[in-house]
């Protein structure tokens, strides 16, 4: 069984930026990729608000530049998402894919979060036949076809918005009047002719013809009347959950399922655990937020190993 200093777990910003650290420092990290090498920011396209970047920079670009950094100063990546761990005792126990098994002194959770689903009739059946929740992966699929978005926060307009780049026309489907999204994404959103709004609704069933989609039942919230938006695509953009499954609650999480850290630190409730990324944070979700507490937790990784923090470790927490 291979064993390691540091482990760490998933390949956005976090995971990346906690390689390079913990790399630059000697530790000589290994790196689960996950079921979604890069991360997020591999589905999305240009990022304008990355610092360092004048003219912005496409996702799958950045994410590839930070794993080349990493590899540069001796980060070893492994394709494989971690199915359990056993944190039980030290080393710390990973399997990796349900087979391969590995040791580690120290862990760094930065599997990030996924997106979330309706839970309605139909959804999960059409996943991939016109049931999609990455407009950028997707939406060129849907040229000059009808498709609906739903959600009402940043997401759901940024991806409607996108989106009227193929589409004929797309229809937000949101569950309330008001929208959740920033005023400078709704005002992007109202102010294109292609995009249709079904305000105040409640989702019911994907419609499809046995195939693929061909649509999605609403019930008006005010009314209670029932009706059918026809549409090639349904874009479910709903916000995101974090990736905690595998942890099977040895890890201390919040009401929402996010690990909880402690302090001004990446350290969880498990002592040599640590997380970073949007794993661990429901607030910010950036990337640049994510790549800073991914350097946090390198850094915490490196004292904690040095033997420095266990011993004031509540002192460091409570600073
Ligand atoms: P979000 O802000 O949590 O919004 C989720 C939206 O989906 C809300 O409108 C919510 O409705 C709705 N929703 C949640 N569960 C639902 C369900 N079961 N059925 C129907 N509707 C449901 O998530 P997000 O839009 O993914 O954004 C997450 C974070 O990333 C935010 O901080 C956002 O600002 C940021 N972000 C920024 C950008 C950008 O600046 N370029 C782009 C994308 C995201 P309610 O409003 O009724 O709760």
């Amino acid at each position: 069984m291979e064993h390691r200093k540091v482990i760490i777990l998933g390949t956005g910003p976090a995971g990346y930026t906690a390689a390079i650290y913990s790399a630059r420092a000697d530790l000589e990290p290994l790196v689960f990729e996950g079921d979604e090498p890069g991360g997020q920011l591999t589905l999305t396209t240009e990022i304008e608000n990355f610092p360092g970047f004048v003219d912005g920079i496409m996702g799958p670009e950045l994410m590839e530049t930070m794993k080349k950094q990493a590899q540069r100063f001796g980060a070893t990546f492994e394709r494989g998402r971690a199915t359990s761990v056993d944190l039980s005792k030290r080393p710390f126990r990973v399997t990796v894919d349900k087979e391969r098994e590995y040791t580690a002194d120290a862990l760094i959770l930065a599997t990030g979060a996924s997106a979330k689903m309706l839970g309605i009739e139909g959804e999960n059946e059409l996943i991939g036949r016109g049931v999609s929740t990455c407009a950028t992966c997707d939406g060129f699929f849907f040229r000059n076809k009808r498709v609906i978005v739903v959600g009402g926060g940043d997401s759901a307009m940024e991806e409607a918005t996108f989106l009227t780049k193929f589409a004929s026309e797309v229809v937000i489907v949101h569950r309330r009047e008001e929208l959740r999204a920033s005023k400078v994404m709704q005002a992007r959103a109202r102010s294109n002719d292609k995009i249709r709004w079904e305000l105040n609704v409640t989702t019911q069933k994907v419609l499809s013809d046995g195939t693929k989609v061909t649509g999605l039942r609403v019930v008006d919230n005010a009314t209670g009347e029932t009706r059918d938006i026809p549409a090639d695509g349904v874009f479910v953009a709903i916000g995101h959950r974090p990736n905690t499954d595998f942890l099977n609650g040895q890890v201390e999480v919040d009401e929402l399922g996010y690990i909880v850290t402690k302090g001004n630190t990446t350290a969880t409730s498990v002592e040599g655990v640590f997380a970073a990324g949007d794993v661990m944070d429901s607030r910010y979700r950036q990337a640049i937020t994510a790549a800073g507490s991914g350097c946090k937790a390198a850094m915490d990784v490196e004292k904690y190993l040095e033997g420095e923090m266990a011993h004031d470790w509540s002192v460091t927490m409570n600073a």
